[in-house]
């Protein structure tokens, strides 16, 4: 490894914010998930460090969960979008992952599934997010046409929360679909991170936390730290480079900050093609040795800048935090204009991960 850049995984901080979420819905099951590569975290390192007390992973794609498998991973396995194929649903029912089912043609699909297999179904409803699901209305002939089904056992009802991390919350869909869910008599699972931190009439029976695991809040208003969260990924980088502009002269592409003063310049090998967002503007805070700086002139492809001025110790191979434990990614997102969620999954394969249990 050469390019001084990487991405150092808290795992411990990991199974510390998967036992504090479950302990907020201490009937619950928590599925943890993974999908993503567990959010650009490492699906497979994340699923090793939690097994010893995940009740079940949660994630998208089979060839992913087969993988889990043949890393020895035995704790129950579910795609949230289930099979994308008749063949997928045989791979789930000979793996043994579940998944949901959310449509008439996968219902379709169990016809074609070999005798003597089985797989175990989580059955959609959409609530309101009108991406997945059956309709409430359908919800009860879908239901009857999977459990007439001999190669299906029926895990839960589940559904999905499209405002519950802003002020709308997920009260309106909770009301569509609380009463026909527990008309089903199934286990119910509907919580994300957010109805899991802000509305314990939803946790039901299994929930499904994500983005608190990697330690970003899914409140708007409440901080990570507030809600008890350890962040789980720094990415850091360090100094090359080293300039001092005069007062007048400008910095990078577009000459997007010009000094008011002689001010030194530190050249970060980071850059958008590591996952870093473009768009941060002049005044991102970065720590640089473990001091607040910040970042001026426009993120390029491979290098990003920093302010050195009033860190004289600090140059070429001091190392810059641009976000962990002390630069909050909650707080580099917002000013990006984007969320933890798309940071976390954007860090590029380039970036070597450094797992620490
Ligand atoms: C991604 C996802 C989750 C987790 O959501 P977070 O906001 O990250 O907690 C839960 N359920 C489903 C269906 C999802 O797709």
């Amino acid at each position: 490894m050469t390019r001084p850049i990487c991405a150092d995984i808290d795992l411990t901080a990991i199974r510390h914010n998967y036992l504090l979420s479950r302990s907020l819905a201490p009937r619950a099951k928590a599925f943890a998930v993974i999908k993503a590569d567990a959010y650009g975290h490492g699906a497979e390192a994340v699923a090793r460090a939690l097994a010893p007390v995940a009740d079940g992973f949660a994630l998208l794609r089979l060839e992913d969960a087969i993988a889990l498998r043949n890393a020895g991973i035995r704790n129950p396995l579910v795609l949230l979008e289930g099979a994308f194929s008749p063949e997928e649903l045989e791979g789930m029912a000979r793996h043994s992952v579940g998944g949901a089912f959310h449509c008439r043609q996968q219902l379709d699909w169990l016809d074609s599934l070999p005798d003597g297999l089985a797989v175990e179904g989580w059955l959609k409803i959409n609530s309101g997010m009108n991406r997945l699901g059956f309709r409430p209305e359908e919800a009860a002939a879908a239901q009857a046409r999977l459990q007439a089904h001999p190669g299906m056992r029926l895990g839960a009802i589940m559904t999905h929360f499209a405002t519950a991390d802003d002020a709308r919350g997920p009260h309106a869909q909770w009301a569509r679909f609380a009463p026909l869910a527990s008309a089903s008599g199934l286990p119910v699972s509907a919580s994300n991170s957010a109805a899991l931190f802000g509305f314990p009439e939803t946790h039901g029976e299994i929930v499904r936390p994500g983005l608190c695991l990697y330690g970003c809040s899914p409140l708007e208003g409440k901080s990570a730290q507030e809600l008890g969260l350890h962040p789980a990924m720094t990415l850091s980088a360090s100094i090359i480079a080293e300039q001092t502009l005069q007062r007048g002269e400008s910095l990078g592409y577009g000459a997007c900050f010009t000094a008011d003063k002689t001010t030194r310049i530190g050249v970060v090998a980071c850059g958008y093609a590591d996952g870093y967002p473009r768009v941060a503007p002049n005044g991102t805070p970065v720590a640089i040795d473990g001091q607040l700086s910040r970042l001026v002139g426009r993120v390029s492809m491979d290098m990003l800048t920093v302010d050195l001025t009033d860190l004289p110790h600090c140059g070429v191979g001091s190392r810059v935090e641009l976000w962990g434990k002390q630069v909050g990614l909650d707080t580099v997102a917002a000013l990006a204009g984007t969320l933890s969620y798309e940071l976390m999954c954007a860090v590029a394969p380039r970036v070597p991960k450094i797992w620490h249990d």
